[in-house]
């Protein structure tokens, strides 16, 4: 079933059309990989789906989401696949957004999202702990994500200690240790060269997978995108080509 959609986006600045009208639905366990040229509109979308910017026309619907006015899923209008009643999110209040973020949505950026000072655990038990877990508990959940990530008995190293790869699988693991809905993911593998993009693509899809949560991803690199089950060509603002995968 959908879990979250997109409809009818549109989003300007100024002069500039960064969306002319995207529709885009994200299945269950689906992953997406958003291409396309530099200034057609990826990051936009990514960040729109996501709750970070708000479209200036259409509607972004996540599962499991009431409306706000008191208005039951019901009444809003519910886009042709069936699944779990679904309500905007794009209307809600800045706070409830940004709440909404951290308990459904996880963030993997292509570097510089570690803070240096803490150890790898700490980091991934952050979105935890600013959720109210007590640090024990959060850093005890945070371990977890270690073996599945080929991260054991790096638990204590700060990222600095780290290679590149492992510093995105940690950024992985602290993306997933809330247990999101959606995993969005802005050119994970921007800053690796292709041997550790391709580790580390392999092992961002797979757990994420594995966690039940979906993935919606920018990236420029195709031999990336094709680790993803669909691909969604962005040109001008608007979806150029949709291509589907099978993917194991
Ligand atoms: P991409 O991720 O494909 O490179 P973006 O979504 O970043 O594209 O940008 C799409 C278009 O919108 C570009 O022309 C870009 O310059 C413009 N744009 C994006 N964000 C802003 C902003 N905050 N202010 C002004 N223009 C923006
Ligand atoms: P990407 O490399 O992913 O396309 P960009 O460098 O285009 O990212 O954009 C990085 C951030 O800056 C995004 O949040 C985007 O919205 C914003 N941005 C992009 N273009 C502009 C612009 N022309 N003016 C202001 N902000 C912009």
């Amino acid at each position: 079933s959908t879990v979250l959609a997109g409809h009818g986006l549109i989003k300007k600045y100024g002069a500039t059309t960064a969306l002319a009208g995207v529709d885009v639905e994200v299945g269950e366990r689906d992953s997406l990989a958003i291409m396309g040229p530099s200034g057609s509109g990826k990051s936009t979308l990514l960040h729109t789906l996501a709750g970070v910017i708000r479209p200036d026309e259409g509607q972004v619907l996540l599962r499991g989401e009431r409306s706000e006015m008191g208005v039951p899923p019901a009444e809003v209008p519910q886009p042709s696949a069936g699944g779990a009643p679904r309500g905007r999110i794009d209307n809600l209040g800045e706070n409830r957004l940004s709440a909404l973020r951290r308990k459904r949505f996880g963030f993997v950026f292509q570097f510089g999202q570690l803070l240096p000072e803490l150890p790898a655990e700490e980091n991934v038990a952050l979105p935890l702990m600013l959720e109210g877990t007590p640090r024990k508990q959060a850093v005890a959940r945070a371990r977890r994500w270690f073996a599945p990530l080929g991260l054991d008995g790096l638990e204590k190293r700060r990222p600095g200690q780290l290679s590149g790869g492992q510093a995105q699988r940690v950024a992985i693991a602290r993306a997933l240790v809330v247990e999101p809905d959606v995993v969005f993911a802005d050119e994970p593998t921007g800053a690796l060269d292709q041997h550790t993009s391709t580790e580390v693509i392999q092992l961002l899809t797979a757990v994420t997978r594995e966690s039940g949560a979906a993935l919606v991803m920018v990236t420029h690199d195709a031999d990336v995108a094709a680790h993803c089950g669909r691909i969604l060509h962005v040109r001008d603002g608007r979806i150029s080509s949709h291509s589907q995968y099978t993917v194991g």
